[in-house]
């Protein structure tokens, strides 16, 4: 599929690719889309096996930014960058920084469309060091005014999520002897699973980390299961906070749960995945909407850190939920075209983006630009 075609596809408005000779950064970004703000969306380093497949990658990520920054209530677009890593020749130490320094470059010259943000296989140094060279970046460390870390404004929302599924779908007002079954207890899950215990939850948890489950299952009173076992688990809610794609052809037929309310990104393997739990009445919170805590954390760094307003606006994800819930019920309609829907209403009240109005972001000529329409590429000038 050629780059255009995917653009067609997927509606991303401009990918702006680099290379830089002297570090050999080869790197990607994705606007897809602007009307709410400038995009939002951290920077993803991996060993792709093409540049075709790191574009791909870049837009179909920078698209979902734009679905979970509108959902979350904030004043951002979605894009999203990623570094094809060569794992032959992994920068280094020294090198690093001189590597992610190019690269904060590339992202200054986007003039402030872009802001980046940590993603897999990038780190609160490599924020730094991007700093060092642009201030469209977020997720620095503290000294530099940076909002830590994130996953207990996820494990925050995630519980709000899970509050508003308690509600509207089960009818239940307090969470108080619901039984939650969490795959995974890393950084997310623990936070999530202690969130749910104060309130009077019961607890099954599996982890691949047999050491730290056990510890955490102490802690907090919570049963283990091996992980293998989980998904059988007969509960209220089922709250992945593993890796992506969990709920699959494989385990699908498998849950005991009424809900499917976690952390996880790309929990559904598949869009079907979600037709087949709305046909077997298993409620599911789109991942996008329910973990957004900690985007709404680092994007207040935008406007100066302030951990209160990322709680305030965090505990925002169970109105959120709790209407798409409403909405979904009502309609029969599966969750996760439900948050499409609701995410197109938000971008159609927006109007046209302010920063495509103004013509900010010339690239510097750096890179592809590729716009929506030929009328605002003619308009630009920077179009190719
Ligand atoms: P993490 O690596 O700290 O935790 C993941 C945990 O899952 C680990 O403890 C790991 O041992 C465990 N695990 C791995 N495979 C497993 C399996 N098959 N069964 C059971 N447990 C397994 O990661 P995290 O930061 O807690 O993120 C968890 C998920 O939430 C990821 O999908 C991540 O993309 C997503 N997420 C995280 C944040 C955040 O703020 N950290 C925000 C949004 C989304």
């Amino acid at each position: 599929m050629s780059i255009f075609e995917i653009l067609a596809q997927i509606g991303t408005v401009e990918v702006h690719t680099y290379y830089d000779q002297e570090t050999g950064l080869r790197a990607a970004v994705g606007i897809h889309d602007t009307r709410l703000g400038p995009a939002i969306g951290g920077t993803r380093m991996y060993a792709y096996s093409s540049g075709d497949e790191a574009i791909l990658d870049v837009v179909r990520l920078a698209r979902g930014m734009t679905a979970k920054a509108a959902l979350a209530g904030l004043p951002h677009g979605g894009g999203k960058a990623v570094i094809w890593a060569d794992a032959s020749r992994p920068p280094q130490h020294g090198d690093r920084k001189t590597f992610m320094q190019a690269f904060g470059r590339f992202v200054d010259r986007l003039g402030g469309r872009y802001i980046t943000c940590e993603d897999s296989g990038t780190s609160t140094a490599d924020m730094d060091a991007i700093r060092d060279v642009t201030s469209h970046v977020l997720g620095v460390s503290a000294a530099r005014g940076g909002s830590g870390d994130p996953s207990p404004f996820t494990a925050l929302g995630v519980r709000r999520g899970i509050e508003a599924c308690a509600e509207v779908v089960l009818g239940r007002k307090e969470l108080v002897g619901m039984h939650v079954a969490i795959q995974g207890v890393g950084a997310v899950g623990y936070h999530l699973a202690r969130e749910l215990a104060s309130e009077g939850c019961r607890l099954t948890i599996a982890d691949v980390n047999t050491a730290r489950v056990k510890e955490i299952a102490h802690e907090l009173g919570a049963a283990v299961v091996p992980v293998e076992q989980i998904f059988d688990v007969a509960c209220d809610v089922f709250a992945p906070c593993a890796l992506g794609g969990a709920i699959n052809d494989a385990t699908i037929n498998r849950l005991r749960c009424k809900v499917v309310a976690g952390a996880a990104n790309n929990q559904l393997a598949s869009r079907e995945i979600g037709q087949v739990l709305q046909a077997r009445g298993i409620f599911y919170a789109p991942d996008y909407a329910i973990n957004a805590g900690g985007l709404i954390n680092v994007a207040q760094e935008y406007r100066g850190y302030d951990a209160d307003a990322s709680r305030q606006k965090t505990l925002g994800i169970r109105e959120t939920i709790a209407e798409l819930a409403r909405r979904s019920l009502r309609t029969n309609t599966p969750p996760g075209e439900m948050a499409d829907a609701m995410v197109a209403e938000i971008l159609a009240k927006a109007g046209p983006s302010p920063l495509q109005a103004m013509g900010h972001g010339h690239n510097g000529g750096t890179t592809a630009a590729i716009f929506a329409s030929p009328a605002e590429s003619r308009s630009r000038g920077t179009a190719v």
